[in-house]
């Protein structure tokens, strides 16, 4: 008899294996596909107490000057983006935005200067929150969204970032964000994409593929079924960017990919395919 399978954080008790980190980890993971919800997860996950403990530690070096500098340049570029966004999908463009898991707050200080939104971030990692606290004025809560406590309706706009991959119990957290969001209200999400062609070709060796940090793997798909499960009316899904980066460890399959003519007309196509290495979505409360 085969042993029974894991249950996908969207609590269904059904998914097969679809990759295995072999011995690339201490800890061989396999990594399953739900085949109610299509999401990918990896089996062990780490325990909420764990995770927590892990990440009021691991991101400290997100702390050093020369990473805050770089972080806060590349923000102002990815706050113009989302302010370009919100735009097109003629969003809120007043209230109060709030970015989940917002780092070192390098790109919801640019979000403030850009934008007229009231901006607010939330940071459970505490090294991150007291760099952010060296370069913005922003208000960043120390602690979990459920624990940060908002109002209902609080919010214009939500953003989560390169997050939601790191929440075992993502459910609840997009619950959270639509209880907190104002109806007709915004939610971005940017993970990501475990469909794309980076993930394809290299399986468990992708750069993405990390079993205790990223534990929801999402596709496009499975994005959107989860938003919608959520309440939320998806209103855009795209991908992009192709860079074929292996682990650290490992030697890029294409250092070219990311660079020059060629590696943009072929991250353009991949883009228009869904095949891009990452997934962003644009979610109407
Ligand atoms: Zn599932």
């Amino acid at each position: 008899m085969s042993p029974p399978s894991p249950t996908c954080p969207c609590g269904a008790y059904d998914a097969r294996p679809c990759g295995d980190t072999g011995a690339l980890y201490a800890t061989r993971y396999l990594l399953m596909k739900c085949r109610a919800c299509g999401l990918r997860f990896s089996d062990p996950t780490p325990a909420p107490d764990e995770a927590r403990a892990y990440y009021a530690s691991a991101y400290g070096g997100y702390a050093s000057d020369e990473q805050l500098a770089r972080d806060y340049t590349q923000g102002e570029l990815r706050a113009a983006r989302l302010l370009a966004k919100l735009r097109r999908h003629a969003g809120p463009t007043s209230g109060r935005l709030v970015d989940v898991g917002c780092g070192n707050g390098a790109v919801v200080h640019h979000l403030a200067a850009r934008s007229s939104f009231d901006c607010s971030g939330v940071e459970v990692t505490a090294s991150s929150v007291a760099a952010a606290r060296t370069r913005t004025s922003v208000a960043i809560f120390h602690g979990t969204l459920d624990e940060a406590a908002f109002p209902t309706g609080h919010f214009a706009v939500a953003r989560l970032d390169q997050v939601i991959e790191h929440v075992a119990a993502f459910p609840a957290l997009l619950a959270e964000l639509h209880r907190v969001l104002a109806p007709g209200g915004l939610l971005f999400v940017g993970t990501p994409n475990f469909a794309g062609l980076s993930a394809r070709l290299l399986g468990a060796r992708w750069k993405e593929v990390l079993p205790y940090d990223h534990v929801a793997m999402f596709s496009p798909a499975s994005l959107r079924a989860h938003l919608a499960r959520a309440g939320f009316d998806v209103r855009s899904i795209v991908t992009g960017g192709v860079e074929l980066v292996r682990r650290p460890d490992l030697t890029d399959l294409a250092p070219w990919a990311h660079r020059g003519l060629v590696g943009r007309v072929a991250g353009l196509g991949l883009r228009v395919l869904g095949l891009g290495d990452v997934v962003t979505a644009l979610a109407r409360r």
